[in-house]
């Protein structure tokens, strides 16, 4: 049945059905990535009374150019990176999606293509849909001992056959967990002369040591991107505020398609005062780690086929039916997630608590639910 409205959308998006996770209420939700850990007293403290200073200020627009919080969040990438980020480079929105939106509506966009390596992040193809830019489902190379790890070789020839106008990258890999080597990165920015190289690094807090961010290659490369997030080691997924790294010309060239006064003064407030306290805030990024390397081990051991992790969730094949064992967890109040991967689930680190929950109702569920071994 077709209504007025429905012809009157754009073609494209005909048909097609809203993105959502499910945001069902139960005990334990480790479904979205999000950091288990609430806010601290001492930042909740910090984050009123900032938003308080602002609130009499609310009848004037926001500082459209949000320098403090430029500041702030360039501060934070040096002090942890080592690698020099100067207030001009860095560019943000309301979550790191809207960074994302902010790339596609200026360097994407009609008679433009954008190529990815599935599976990935699944907003890069719906983000550049959005944008009416093209998407190609590139793949990630040979599945084996490996599993889902991107094949450099594979990689560059997608990108020289396809000459997409963005290449995305996520490192670490949201859904398989581990992050891609700086060889790799390097790799593609030179096989594609015209793209602009997106490197997602949402998880890059949680990466195993020794894994280098991105941010070492900025410097010389003019076409290369890294964005991050407030919303996974910050604890801050209500806050909406994700943010990147570029050439100061590249962010130029976003303030012409971001909207007028995008931050508002209070969400500035919130993150202005988060970043100061970056580290009460990141210090449950030890404990998730120690949650997601204890996922690796246990589910190992319970026969089933957990990918190596740089992030705060674990992406675990091995099982016969993965739907009927998303519903089984979900019966005991359990939310984890159905990526689409036929054979596996990705779960969220949680609190020693509810990792331990779903560990013990994955143990119970194991004998019944695991692949035939010998095929
Ligand atoms: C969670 C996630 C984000 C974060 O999105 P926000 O809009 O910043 O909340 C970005 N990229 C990846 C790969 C993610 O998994």
């Amino acid at each position: 049945m077709s209504s007025p409205l429905s012809d009157l959308l754009r073609p494209d998006l005909r048909g097609r059905t809203a993105y959502g996770a499910p945001q069902l209420d139960v005990p334990v939700p480790l479904n979205t990535n999000e950091n288990s850990y609430a806010v601290p007293q001492d930042v909740v403290d910090a984050i009123v009374s900032s938003v308080a200073e602002v609130a009499s200020g609310l009848n004037r627009y926001p500082d459209r150019e949000f320098v403090r919080l430029r500041e702030d969040l360039a501060a934070y990438l040096t002090r942890t990176t080592g690698v020099a980020v100067t207030p001009a480079q860095v560019w943000a929105g309301n979550g790191s999606n809207e960074v994302l939106l902010h790339l596609l509506q200026a360097f994407g966009g009609p008679d433009r293509v954008a190529l990815g390596f599935t599976p990935a992040y699944s907003m890069h193809p719906i983000i550049s849909g959005t944008t009416g830019t093209r998407w190609i489902d590139g793949c990630r190379g040979v599945q084996g001992a490996g599993a889902f790890d991107l094949d450099v070789t594979s990689a560059v020839t997608q990108v020289k056959e396809h000459q997409p106008d963005i290449v995305f990258l996520c490192s670490p890999n949201n859904p398989t967990g581990t992050a891609v080597g700086l060889d790799i990165v390097e790799a593609i920015y030179d096989a594609a002369p015209r793209a602009i190289v997106v490197v997602d690094e949402a998880y890059a807090e949680f990466a195993r040591a020794g894994t280098p961010s991105a941010l070492t290659l900025l410097e010389g490369r003019d076409r290369l991107v890294v964005t991050r997030t407030m919303s996974k080691a910050f604890a801050l997924a209500g806050g909406r505020l994700g943010y990147l790294a570029a050439t100061a010309e590249l962010t130029v060239a976003l303030r012409l398609v971001r909207l007028p006064y995008h931050l508002s003064a209070p969400t500035q407030a919130v993150a202005c005062a988060a970043l100061e306290h970056a580290d009460g805030l990141l210090a449950t990024v030890e404990l998730l780690k120690t949650q997601r390397d204890r996922i690796v081990a246990d589910l190992a051991e319970m026969g089933l086929d957990p990918v190596p992790s740089d992030a705060n969730f674990v992406l675990f094949g091995g099982l016969r039916d993965e739907q009927a064992t998303w519903r089984a967890l979900l019966d005991q109040g359990i939310l984890i997630r159905d990526v689409g991967l036929a054979h596996y689930l990705r779960v969220t680190a949680g609190t020693p608590q509810e990792t331990g929950a779903f560990l013990e109702a994955m143990r119970r569920l194991a004998p019944t639910h695991r692949q035939e071994q010998s095929q």
